[in-house]
């Protein structure tokens, strides 16, 4: 069986506090080799570090704030993820980024803690993870003013800045994020048997810009959809990228995976 990746799943959540260990044993049997778990807040960022420390190599924790659970933000929160980051198991600063949709962190305080996330993820080389919920025109511009800084700092990140998850722009945002070597990350609203246009933008994007993802517990690919999700899902995803590229399922899995790896500075 080829490996799959599945790049974005919150596995600390209360919906797998009674099934963690039977989910993540049903996700090895479907082939899921790796795993990654942001965090939401500090909370859940420290949970993610406790589930990767006792799955080496297989689960791997990214730390940050989430732009709807922000309150209160301060330096000292800062600095508790510039603690946590130091961890061996984290290789990635999120889930970070703007959400206009649910304002329960008013917009300007989402921009200040964007704007620090991103200042921290370049000084410490680690790549973001990205939440954008219609916010993709305010997005676009802090990232390219980051993307710009690293240019001129001669920042590594350059070539690998970050994913946006559950990619859900137009095309052409989605070009101007390759054009800075972000991914796209692909999950089970591509599914959906009513998202032609979501469809239509992926079947577009270079496959060496994608990475497969579930969001798990939410957005559930089809026929599971409004159910919990869980990584041993994430063929099904795959099979939908296969099909509207017209390439195989083993193609989808090896370059997904080596996007992975490139982007989160893997061993595996
Ligand atoms: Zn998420």
């Amino acid at each position: 069986m080829v490996p799959f990746t599945d790049t974005h799943c919150h596995l600390d959540l209360n919906q797998f506090d009674h099934d963690r260990e039977l989910i993540l044993k049903r996700a090895w049997k479907a082939g899921i080799a790796w795993i990654l778990n942001p965090g939401i807040d500090l909370e859940t960022s420290q949970e993610a570090i406790t589930l990767s420390k006792a799955h080496p190599g297989r689960i791997n924790a990214a730390v940050g704030i989430h732009p709807n659970f922000g309150q209160p933000w301060n330096s000292n929160i800062l600095g508790n993820i510039r603690t946590l980051a130091q961890e061996s198991e984290v290789v990635a600063i999120g889930e970070i980024g703007l959400d206009y949709y649910r304002q329960h962190t008013p917009i300007d305080q989402q921009r200040i803690m964007f704007q620090a996330q991103l200042n921290l993820a370049a000084e410490l080389g680690l790549p973001v993870v990205i939440h954008n919920r219609e916010a993709i025109e305010d997005l676009m511009t802090i990232l390219s003013k980051w993307h710009q800084d690293l240019i001129q700092s001669n920042n590594p990140l350059t070539e690998r800045p970050g994913v946006l998850h559950s990619y859900s722009a137009d095309l052409d945002s989605a070009q101007a994020a390759i054009e800075m070597n972000f991914y796209l990350g692909i999950g089970g609203p591509v599914t959906f048997t009513n998202a032609p246009e979501r469809k239509s933008v992926t079947k577009h994007l270079p496959l060496d810009h994608l990475l497969l993802e579930t969001d798990a517990p939410y957005l559930a690919p089809h026929p599971h959809r409004g159910k919990r999700n869980e990584p041993a899902y994430i063929p099904l995803i795959a099979e939908e990228i296969a099909e509207l590229h017209q390439i195989s399922l083993r193609e989808v899995a090896q370059v997904t995976f080596a996007n992975a790896r490139h982007l989160f500075n893997l061993n595996q």
